[in-house]
């Protein structure tokens, strides 16, 4: 996987690249489909989410330049793989997901795995996490309708947002820098990731159309 999907197309952060040959990913992956772990894809976790294909993760964890030091916020725990691969690549990792059941099975890997820099909690993650902002990356893993402010809020001077903004169906992923004095903003590429579902993300029920 790491050798064909990751640095075969370009990824180049020798610290990603050593965290996606650390993290065992067939651990995130519901037993029915423990085949097709190190696939090039998506795949569903349940309750209509999906863990995130291998290269985007990489690719995303790549874009937050991370050196190690960080405090880093994940929006959306879902398998706890992406997650766990940011506890590689940073000091401490606070990850907020909404949905119960897969917070409760991904804390059960990381703490398997013994990432003990990751600190999940069951909450909104569009209210970010207040509490112990600011941070230094914000990584967003839900497509969102835009960027929500209190992320901005969090973000520190000199950190770095990465976030897939757009429709339900297909998002932009957005590399946000905040500096002195406002927000710098990079389209990275395109993507297509489930909805972040929240006060300032979609709403729950999806509309009939
Ligand atoms: N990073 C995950 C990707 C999971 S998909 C992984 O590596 O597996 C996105 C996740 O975001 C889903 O689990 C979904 O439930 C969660 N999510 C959506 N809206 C959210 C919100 N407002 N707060 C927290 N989590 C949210």
């Amino acid at each position: 996987m790491v050798q064909e999907q990751i640095i075969g197309r370009g990824i180049k952060d020798l610290r990603v690249i050593k965290a996606m040959q650390e993290v065992p990913r067939h651990l995130f992956i519901p037993e029915a489909l423990l085949g097709q772990a190190y696939g090039d894809f998506a795949l569903p976790i349940g309750e209509g989410q999906t863990i995130t294909q291998p290269y985007l993760v990489a690719y995303m964890s790549e874009a937050l330049g991370l050196k190690g030091e960080e405090r880093v916020l994940e929006i959306g725990t879902g398998s706890g793989y992406q997650v766990a691969v940011l506890a590689h690549l940073a000091w401490r990792v606070y990850s907020v997901e909404r949905i119960r059941s897969l917070l409760e099975r991904a804390r059960k890997v990381l703490d398997q795995i013994q990432c003990w820099n990751v600190i999940t909690r069951l909450f909104d993650g569009t209210y970010g996490w207040k509490e112990e902002a600011p941070f230094e990356a914000i990584l967003v893993t839900g497509g969102s309708p835009s960027i929500p402010s209190p992320l901005k809020e969090q973000l520190k001077v000199g950190g770095t947002m990465v976030i897939p903004v757009g429709s339900r169906s297909s998002q932009k992923l957005l590399k946000i820098r905040r500096t002195a004095t406002g927000f710098l903003e990079e389209e990275l590429r395109e993507c297509n990731f489930v909805a972040l579902v929240g006060e300032y993300g979609w709403e729950k029920q999806e509309r009939i159309s």
